[in-house]
């Protein structure tokens, strides 16, 4: 069976990814699953050279072709922040995804409502030999004041999904998958995929 690197050590994510990349027939691992463990430095100035640059390092270093992707939270009233830094959105050290979200109201309280927001997600993929393909997706709604929902990681909590009439947090990781930012983006990268790995495309896709 083909073999594909899920390029992240993002917990939420990965879980998402094994899910939304089930239906395409590849074996897919983990770094920690094949004992590589990179520090990739995200300081590009655009989603694709974060994920672009997780990707490479990814595929050079275990000589499989490799997905990664770099995600965020734009928030309009916010000129698009909290954006690249979505991950580090706070002024206290060692902040959870907790912190962040009380940071990212803190921040909203002046402003007035509706807060409207998308979270943007690009996907890299990159093969051994560095070259790179990408794709993305996005995913519109707002941010509420107060949190609702457990499910999901990140921003999640606050992040209201109008035609859902519920939190990102409240739907199950299915209907998440369905309309997520990074479900998108999968979408747009499983063709990608199927060329490079040489699959039979998907029935019904
Ligand atoms: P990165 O892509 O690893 O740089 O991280 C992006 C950050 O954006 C995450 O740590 C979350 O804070 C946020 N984020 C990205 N995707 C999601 C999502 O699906 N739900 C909630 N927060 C997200």
């Amino acid at each position: 069976m083909p073999k594909l690197l899920i390029a992240t050590e993002n917990h939420g994510k990965v879980k998402e990814f094994q899910v939304l990349l089930a239906s395409l027939g590849v074996e897919l691992f983990t770094p920690k699953m094949l004992g590589i463990s990179l520090n990739v430095v995200e300081d590009g100035s655009t989603y694709a050279e974060n994920a672009g640059k997780k990707a490479r390092a990814h595929a050079i270093a275990s000589g499989l072709i490799s997905l990664a992707d770099d995600s965020g939270l734009e928030v309009d009233a916010l000129g698009g922040a909290p954006g690249l830094y979505s991950a580090r959105y706070s002024p206290k050290a060692g902040a959870t995804d907790a912190d962040r979200r009380a940071y990212l109201l803190e921040n909203l309280r002046d402003k007035p409502r509706p807060w409207l927001a998308h979270f943007h997600a690009t996907i890299a993929i990159a093969v051994p030999a560095g070259e790179l393909f990408f794709a993305d997706g996005n995913c519109y709604g707002e941010i509420l004041p107060t949190e609702r929902g457990d499910n999901g990681f990140g921003y999640d909590p606050l992040f209201f999904i109008p035609q859902k009439e519920r939190t990102m947090a409240e739907l199950s990781m299915d209907e998440k998958n369905q309309l997520s930012h990074r479900a998108l983006a999968v979408k747009n990268a499983i063709s990608i995929v199927e060329k490079l790995l040489i699959l039979p495309p998907q029935a019904g896709k």
